[in-house]
């Protein structure tokens, strides 16, 4: 069993439902302290929130950080995604201060990804480090009822629409986190005695 170090839930739900797929039964972890994020890298955040949950859970824990890339805006937001507009901003107001920001620019639909980074840590030891990352693009107008954060508008080319316009099972098959997760899956063998 890995007990999985976030509180969000909606990447809680995502990334439950893949690691079933592998055989393996994921909980999350309560009662988690406050880690500050203060790693400039996805990579960096993950790494110390798992060994930070590892720690206070005397466990394996399975931390992520992900985020939005978009390179025409010097890599914004990255690892600030989800505090793009301030603090204790909401996933529409960080949209919308994207959406600004590229109007700002003059951009159109620019380029971008996704990108999850995963970290697996027993207490004191770092057993497992994966990234993942889908390629898409910015479109103007928010659409699409499901997912979360800038699911909205961001389109992905292979399949055809924005995230928000997949049902959480096509998202959970093409989505940085499962591409992170298919790596993890891949190492996990090796890794099971441990856990
Ligand atoms: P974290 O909780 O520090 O990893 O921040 C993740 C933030 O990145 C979220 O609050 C969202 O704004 C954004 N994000 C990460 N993954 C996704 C996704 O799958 N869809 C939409 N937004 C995402």
């Amino acid at each position: 069993m890995i007990l999985l170090g976030t509180k969000n839930w909606h990447k809680v739900r995502e990334v439950q439902a893949m690691l079933k797929e592998h055989g393996q039964r994921a909980v999350p972890a309560v009662g988690l302290p406050d880690v500050e994020e203060t790693g400039a890298t996805f990579q960096q955040n993950a790494a110390l929130k798992a060994l930070a949950y590892a720690e206070f859970c005397s466990g394996a824990v399975l931390s992520d950080d992900s985020g939005l890339v978009v390179p025409a805006l010097d890599g914004e937001p990255g690892v600030r995604s989800s505090r793009y507009a301030g603090e204790e901003a909401t996933d529409e107001q960080n949209l919308q201060l994207l959406l600004q920001r590229i109007r700002e620019r003059e951009l159109h639909e620019p380029e971008a990804a996704f990108v999850c980074s995963l970290a697996l840590a027993l207490p004191g030891e770092m057993l497992c480090e994966v990234e993942g990352r889908v390629e898409g693009r910015i479109v103007d107008t928010p659409r699409g009822q499901n997912g979360f954060g800038y699911d909205p508008v961001f389109f992905h080319p292979q399949s055809g629409c924005v995230f928000a316009e997949l049902e959480p099972e096509q998202k959970n098959r093409v989505s940085h986190r499962a591409v992170a997760l298919q790596a993890l899956a891949g190492r996990l063998p090796d890794l099971l005695d441990r856990l």
